[in-house]
């Protein structure tokens, strides 16, 4: 794998940097999440301190690492970014600690992959701004205290219960994303189009958020798609006609529902007779870890009425059953 693409086609990646919001201007959504940071960044920037460590937590795709870009954008310091499994060694936490300058930002995505000693070892520079570092080796070994510049460490989750708790604690900021209604994705939508420079309908736009799974990534993923068939098989506009014929062509559920969203609910319906199934019983049935349905899969599943939560446990709706076109058994006398 190429280590600065990772794999990706470089092309896409820098199409996605392209559509990515740089400001809380061109920001979008989370209303209640911007108001505040608004207010955290202000007081920051007026009293020349570096930002309270911040916690971003939520489903993928909703916008953690932009969000991180904006505020060391609007803090206007630099940032330096990695992930949790990335950091083998509290050897490698050390060098991108000692090369921040005053108020940067670390982000970490993935925080709750750290390895433990890692994570031990960042508490005391978030706390203090202090860490302890190894000098020499063999029987000169010896570990000295270094001061560090204040800076914020940004961190991403989308399995916040797996936080440990000494390491939640010492988020002073800590924001939940939530999904994105149709119409915000639509604006999204509308917006990376105009980037793009590709005309798109409004009905096209608002039919193509409408089956994002409540996210950017995805229809900004979408997007791109059903402008190749514009360009190719379409006159170069996106029209609500060729928007469709795209979706169908990439097989994309009229909901957004994903594979595992499917696989969910059918289990649910097939194996559990329409629930109630307990969270473990579930995860097991499905291959997958509780924590991961609980954060990723399930709030998006319920904020859309297929699934509801039960005292007893997981159960699917009627909505359910006709998207999978099954038949509710379950409905006696009716
Ligand atoms: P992950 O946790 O999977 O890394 P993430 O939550 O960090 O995901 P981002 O990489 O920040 O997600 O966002 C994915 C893409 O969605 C970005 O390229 C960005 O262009 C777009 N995006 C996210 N949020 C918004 C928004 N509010 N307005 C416009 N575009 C957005």
């Amino acid at each position: 794998l190429d280590p600065t693409t990772n794999g990706y086609n470089p092309e896409e990646l820098d199409l996605e940097k392209r559509l990515r919001p740089l400001s809380f201007d061109d920001f979008a959504g989370q209303d209640q999440v911007l108001e505040n940071l608004k207010v955290f960044v202000a007081a920051a920037n007026q009293r020349g301190e570096a930002l309270d460590h911040t916690l971003f937590h939520g489903p993928p795709g909703l916008g953690k690492t932009t969000l991180a870009n904006i505020l060391a954008n609007e803090l206007e310091v630099g940032i330096k970014i990695t992930s949790g499994p990335v950091l083998d060694k509290p050897g490698d936490l050390a060098g991108l600690l000692t090369n921040l300058d005053e108020r940067d930002v670390l982000f970490i995505d993935e925080i709750h992959r750290l390895s433990p000693i890692v994570e031990e070892y960042l508490y005391s520079a978030m706390e203090d701004f202090k860490i302890d570092i190894m000098i020499e080796s063999g029987p000169n070994a010896r570990t000295v205290q270094i001061n560090l510049n204040p800076f914020t460490l940004i961190g991403a989750t989308t399995r916040s219960g797996l936080l440990t708790a000494p390491m939640r604690a010492r988020f002073g900021i800590s924001s939940r994303l939530q999904y994105y209604t149709t119409e915000l994705l639509t604006t999204i939508v509308e917006r990376s189009s105009s980037i793009l420079k590709m005309p798109i309908s409004l009905d096209a736009a608002i039919e193509i958020a409408g089956r994002s799974r409540g996210t950017p990534r995805i229809a900004n993923a979408l997007l791109r798609r059903v402008r190749d068939f514009a360009q190719i098989k379409g006159n170069g506009t996106i029209d609500l006609e060729i928007a469709r014929y795209a979706l169908k062509a990439l097989n994309v559920d009229a909901h957004g529902l994903d594979e595992m969203d499917n696989k969910i609910l059918l289990t649910i319906i097939n194996k559990f007779k329409g629930g109630p199934v307990g969270l473990s019983t579930l995860a097991t049935a499905v291959s997958e870890s509780s924590e991961t349905i609980e954060e990723v899969y399930e709030p998006f599943l319920i904020q859309e009425g297929f699934i509801m939560r039960t005292p007893r446990g997981r159960e699917v709706t009627d909505k359910a059953y006709k998207h999978l076109g099954k038949i509710n058994t379950n409905i006696q006398g009716g």
